[in-house]
């Protein structure tokens, strides 16, 4: 076997084998496999596609590339969450702890902001001292224990995505179905737990154009989830523009808190409200999605999410006062307001653009960037009578913050009506209805 045969097979269109495919992968991590001959395959891949068979082998073969978290000690569903990306989605620092407090442990492993979509574990660094790089003793003793944690990745954890990950990133090789599937299910796997709501991103924020494409993606993940023995739901999620009002480190946190405190933006309400009812479903808590819904509501009301974010905050070594007083957050913070030039109502509001805008700011920022960040309060179907969000920046960085400004500004159309509105959740797939 040799790299040139197995990256000749998928160029014309040829099935390749598991063990093909698990000598690429295990090649690649040991450095026997060059970059180059990587590259070709994973634009082989993306131009050709892989059937699903070949996709849950890449899979295995990722995970299998490095250590694997055993929750298996743990009583209870251990449920995991994850999304696969998007502007202003802070769902899993809403949803993790209001499932842990209503029954189920949570053990979810986050990445970081990636190209103009932002990351949990950037938004919990925002809590001074809390630590997100767990051991795997420490992660699983702590789900133990209080029922969440919330870490990042350890080095040791699929180490094969993370090179093919940035190779990709470096060859327009990232929206690619089964490589998305296979890159985000690897950790899934790896991470341990028994079962999966996937929150599938489709539209101009996301790295799915359109819901058909997104859906295909959700198909894909649930399969390989099924097929490895984890129960499994996905939602398609309509990503075009921003979820909630906040895009930005600080100001998603600040969110966060606001929607467990019984408060927010509707679109995060029932976002959070339905992936809850899921998990919950998906844990033996709920009989049913009606019933999941019902507790999820229950537990906004009585803040119980908030009471968990705040103990798994202790845990992982945070200072809580920001949970009890987001408004701390933002002291200090110079500000722009940004008005529309015309009247009337949003019609559109492109989420890539603000995504790019906070990205772009926060790269001015330097160790300050968790702090850029915006507040829309003009969303599709607004009447656009005059400010439409305000920018929030630490000083120093005026020039950025005006040219972001700018760019948030433009990513608004406004007409003199707005499109029907399309559901949030514009489809549902489980592993039962497969
Ligand atoms: N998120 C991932 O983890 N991997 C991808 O390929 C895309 C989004």
């Amino acid at each position: 076997m040799t790299a040139i045969e197995i990256i000749a097979k998928k160029r014309d269109r040829q099935e390749l084998t598991t063990a093909e495919i698990a000598w690429m992968v295990g090649g690649f991590v040991r450095g026997e496999v060059a970059d180059a001959q990587m590259a070709a395959l994973l634009m082989a891949i993306l131009l050709n596609g892989m059937t699903g068979r070949e996709c849950a082998d890449l899979t295995l073969a990722m995970t299998d590339s490095g250590e694997r978290i055993d929750l298996s000690g743990i009583a209870g569903v251990k449920v995991d969450k994850h999304s696969t990306g998007g502007v202003g989605d802070k769902t899993t620092l809403v949803v993790a702890p209001l499932v842990s407090a209503l029954g189920v442990p949570v053990a979810k492993m986050s990445g970081r902001s990636l190209g103009h979509t932002g990351g949990t574990i950037d938004k919990l660094e925002v809590i001074r001292g809390l630590r997100t790089d767990l051991t795997p003793a420490r992660f699983v003793s702590q789900v133990s224990k209080i029922g969440i944690a919330i870490a990042a990745q350890t080095a040791k954890m699929v180490p094969a995505d993370k090179k093919m990950y940035a190779l990709r990133d470096a060859t327009a090789t990232v929206e690619s179905v089964p490589l998305i599937a296979s890159s985000v299910m690897s950790k899934k796997l790896a991470s341990g737990a028994d079962a999966i709501a996937l929150d599938v991103k489709a539209g101009a924020g996301a790295f799915m154009p359109d819901v058909a494409r997104a859906s295909e993606l959700a198909r894909m993940m649930v399969e390989i989830g099924a097929h490895n023995g984890k129960r499994m739901v996905a939602l398609v999620t309509r990503m075009d523009q921003p979820l909630g009002a906040a895009v930005g480190d600080a100001v998603e946190l600040a969110e966060a808190v606001a929607v467990l405190s019984g408060e927010g933006p509707a679109d995060m309400i029932e976002l959070c409200q339905t992936l809850a009812a899921h998990m919950l479903v998906l844990g033996g808590v709920s009989r049913d999605l009606d019933d999941g819904v019902a507790r999820a509501r229950e537990g906004l009301r009585t803040r119980v999410g908030l009471a968990k974010l705040r103990q798994m905050v202790i845990a992982q070594g945070g200072d809580p006062s920001v949970i009890d007083s987001p408004e701390l957050l933002f002291r200090g913070l110079e500000r722009i307001p940004i008005t529309l030039d015309r009247q009337g109502v949003v019609a559109s509001l492109d989420a890539r653009q603000v995504g790019l805008a906070i990205r772009d700011l926060k790269a001015a920022a330097g160790d300050r960037k968790q702090y850029c960040g915006t507040l829309l309060s003009r969303k599709v179907g607004d009447a656009a009578d005059g400010e439409a969000a305000v920018l929030l920046y630490p000083s120093g960085v005026r020039n950025a913050a005006a040219s972001a400004a700018n760019r948030i500004r433009a990513a608004y159309c406004v007409a003199d009506a707005a499109p029907p509105a399309a559901p949030l959740v514009a489809e549902t797939i489980s592993s039962r209805s497969l």
